[in-house]
């Protein structure tokens, strides 16, 4: 197989567990919206993606190489939705409100006045409100009781939008505590955010991504799944 046929075979079997997935959460695949995380993969298989249509939502989390990427104009030619998923320093918050549609990552309101005062009038920043599911003092993100609050008082800033939750899977929990986890945090999205609206919960990476849809999860973040197995030689 050649680097296209594995890339291709990549994107299949993702898709494909994400359908099963889906359905076994009572959904229907198109439910899912595939977040493609583009921050460690070369530009010719990110744009091979976008050239066959396959790939439109797209994760960075470095501002200054997505910067970098998403303006040069062999990939700004595609309409792509932006999302920021790292962790988002108040000092680049100005910049990374020009470039994303999304930031999936916010947790504190400071950082979103900021994003509110350099969006630009004619657009409307998604934002989604990062949960902290470990009590590890290292992960970004809030305590659900937390993040709830914020997710309301995000309501004061007319540029930005409230639009779900993204969580990280605390690393080494098994499979039953992490269902657990993320059917907690499913169960205050669907308070927070009523189903007739637009609203994400951005649960699952490559590793875990069936667990979480299985779950709930509407976002997945997939990266190595996509761009990094088995590409080493081909
Ligand atoms: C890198 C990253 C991902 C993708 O991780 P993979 O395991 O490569 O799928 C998802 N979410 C966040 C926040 C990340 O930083």
């Amino acid at each position: 197989m050649n680097r296209d046929e594995k890339l291709l075979q990549n994107y299949h079997e993702v898709i494909t567990a994400l359908s099963t997935a889906a359905r076994k959460s009572g959904r229907l695949p198109d439910e899912i919206t595939l977040l493609a995380v583009t921050k460690y993969a070369k530009d010719q298989d990110v744009l091979f993606f976008l050239e066959r249509g396959l790939i439109k939502h797209v994760g960075e989390s470095r501002l200054q190489q997505a910067q970098a990427r998403w303006q040069n104009p062999l990939f700004a030619k595609f309409s792509t939705v932006k999302h920021f998923i790292g962790h988002l320093q108040k000092n680049k918050a100005a910049k990374a409100a020009l470039l994303f549609d999304f930031i999936d990552s916010l947790d504190d309101i400071q950082t979103a006045r900021i994003l509110n005062q350099f969006t630009p009038s004619e657009k409307t920043l998604r934002v989604l409100v990062q949960v902290k599911l470990t009590d590890r003092e290292t992960q970004s993100g809030l305590s659900l009781k937390d993040a709830r609050l914020l997710a309301k008082e995000l309501s004061q800033f007319p540029r930005l939008k409230a639009c779900g939750y993204m969580a990280i899977a605390p690393q080494g929990a098994s499979p039953a505590e992490l269902r657990e986890k993320f059917a907690t945090l499913k169960r205050a999205f669907d308070e927070d955010f009523p189903p007739s609206a637009e609203r994400y919960l951005s649960l699952g990476m490559s590793q875990d991504f069936i667990i979480a849809v299985e779950e709930g999860s509407n976002l997945p973040r997939i990266g190595s799944r996509l761009f990094a197995e088995n590409l080493e030689e081909a």
